[in-house]
This record gives structure tokens, C-alpha cells and sequence, in this order.
């Protein structure tokens, strides 16, 4: 049976926006451009970019505005309305109510004990994101697991994502609620326009896409990621039973070489969504 696509979400840096170290297609962003333009579904976009830093990446690289944003790692939630994004109100009010043992000065306090840790700039903050930056690379997993385990005893609602920016060679530590993550926000806003979970396309690059990509959407993960997170991956796809929802791209389709936006499009065609491009040719 064919599966109608209701939502197209995706990862930004390094997924969507080709800024990492490997080639880019030429015609990549083009032939997605090209994919949404006369869209029976919704584009969501889903980074840990703030609202105004994803709307500057969507000018940086040329790329489609979405209907959707779920910003600051699943903490944030914009509809397009006309020109302009207005805020989901609801979506902070539900996080309070559900993470009753919120707090944002002790999760401060319990970090900053590290010497290698320090807090993101200001604008990386907000009421249910605690960011920081962990120092030096070689040791931040260690650091960040250690303090994973501290914060799980204080605080159980928390959840923390650690990810490294492989351009900037820096490990970001996140801590939200953990009702607060890329996939919870998907689902908040999944039900909300009542669209099934096997209609939703995920695709993502890094340590904090994995929880969505095996959230039993039909998942894609882009060629560039490095080997850690595609093990990761398998392995949390085989624990959820959802290994057949997950592709990994391998720059041997029609779309080109699989990096960043070129995977989409890969894994998009792999679930039956984009044409192949001798269909495409023929469409015309
Ligand atoms: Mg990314």
C-alpha cells in the first residue's frame, strides 16, 4: 500500500543546509526547492537554530520557507501565518505542566561545577533549554555522561542531548525537559494536524535527531553523518522494532551523492515519495 507523505520534517545544519565538510551537490537544494514547490503537505522545519538563526539559514542557503518550525531543540513551535511565524503559546504551557521539577538554577549550578563547561550565549537559553558548550573535545562524552547521570538523579524530568558541531569542532550539551525534544515537539504538532505517524518523513544528521528519526516516522539519515551516530542509530532502531522505517543514505541514487540536502531527496525517493529522475524527465 502506498503512503501518502502529510509531513516532511527535517534536521537543518548539516542535513538541509550543506554546511558541513563533504561535497555538495550542485543541483541538490534545487531539486528540493523544486520537490515542496506545489506541496500537499507540511514543511517543518526542526534544528536546535533559534527562530531567527533558522530564518537567516533559510536565506543563507536559498532554502524553502517552511509552514512549521520547531526551534531550540523541540522547545519552540511557530506556525506560518501569511509572512509571518507566530508562536504556539500552548506548547510552553504544556511543558511547565508536564515537568513539575523544572529547575533552570540548579541545572546552571550542577554543570558549572565542571571546569570544562560553560554556558551557550544568552540567546541559546531559554526557560526550558539550559545550553552549554563542554571543553575539550577529547573528554566532553565522558563529561557528558557523567553529568547525565547526575542531572537524571536531581532532576528526572530533565533529558539531556549532547551533540558535536563538526564544523565548528565543538560539543554542545542541551538540557530540556524531557518532554521537550525534537521528537516530543513533532508529535505535539503531528497530532495537532491529526496526520499518522507512517505519513511523517524525518530526516537528520546528528546525535539529537535520534530519538525522531526512530520515532516510527520513516526515517533518513543523511550520508554525511559520521559512523557513531549511524551505529547509534541501528542499534536504538533495532530496541524500538523500527528498523525497516529507517534508511541510511548511501549517495547511490538519482539524487546524487546522499550529503545533506541531496539525502533528503534520497530518502525521499527510497520511501516512494520523490520520482527517480527518468520519471521525473518523463513527467515532463
Ligand atoms: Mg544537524
Amino acid at each position: 500500500m502506498k503512503r501518502t507523505l502529510k509531513i516532511l520534517c527535517t534536521d537543518l545544519d548539516r542535513t538541509l543546509f550543506p554546511n558541513g565538510q563533504q561535497a555538495v551537490e550542485p543541483e541538490g537544494m534545487n531539486n528540493f526547492v523544486e520537490f515542496v514547490r506545489d506541496r500537499n503537505f507540511r514543511l517543518i522545519y526542526n534544528s536546535g537554530r533559534c527562530k531567527q538563526e533558522i530564518l537567516e539559514g533559510v536565506k543563507e542557503f536559498g532554502a524553502p520557507a517552511p509552514d512549521i518550525m520547531i526551534g531550540e531543540v523541540g522547545t519552540k513551535i511557530y506556525f506560518r501565518e501569511g509572512e509571518e511565524y507566530r508562536e504556539e503559546r500552548e506548547w510552553p504551557k504544556w511543558l511547565g505542566e508536564n515537568t513539575p521539577d523544572w529547575d533552570v538554577g540548579l541545572l546552571r549550578d550542577l554543570v558549572l561545577r565542571e571546569a570544562g563547561a560553560r554556558l551557550q550565549p544568552e540567546y541559546h537559553q531559554n526557560p526550558f533549554k539550559v545550553s552549554f558548550f563542554l571543553e575539550p573535545l577529547s573528554t566532553a562524552p565522558a563529561m557528558a555522561d557523567k553529568l547525565s547521570q547526575e542531572i537524571r538523579q536531581k532532576i528526572p524530568g530533565a533529558t539531556t542531548v549532547y551533540s558535536v558541531d563538526e564544523t565548528e569542532g565543538e560539543a554542545l550539551f542541551d538540557i530540556l525537559p524531557a518532554a521537550a525534544t525534537k521528537l516530543h515537539a513533532l508529535e505535539y504538532v503531528r497530532r495537532k494536524l491529526g496526520e499518522k505517524r507512517e505519513e511523517v518523513f524525518f530526516s537528520g544528521d546528528s546525535g539529537n535527531d535520534l530519538e525522531a528519526l526512530t520515532g516510527g516516522y520513516c526515517g533518513a539519515l543523511v550520508r554525511n553523518a559520521i559512523p557513531e551516530v549511524k551505529e547509534a542509530l541501528m542499534e536504538r532502531a533495532q530496541k524500538a522494532g523500527v528498523e525497516d522505517m529507517i534508511y541510511l543514505c548511501q549517495g547511490d541514487g538519482p539524487w546524487g551523492n546522499g550529503y545533506f540536502v541531496s539525502g533528503i531527496m534520497e530518502g525521499l525517493a527510497h520511501f516512494g515519495w520523490a520520482p527517480s529522475r527518468k520519471e521525473k524527465r518523463a513527467d515532463k
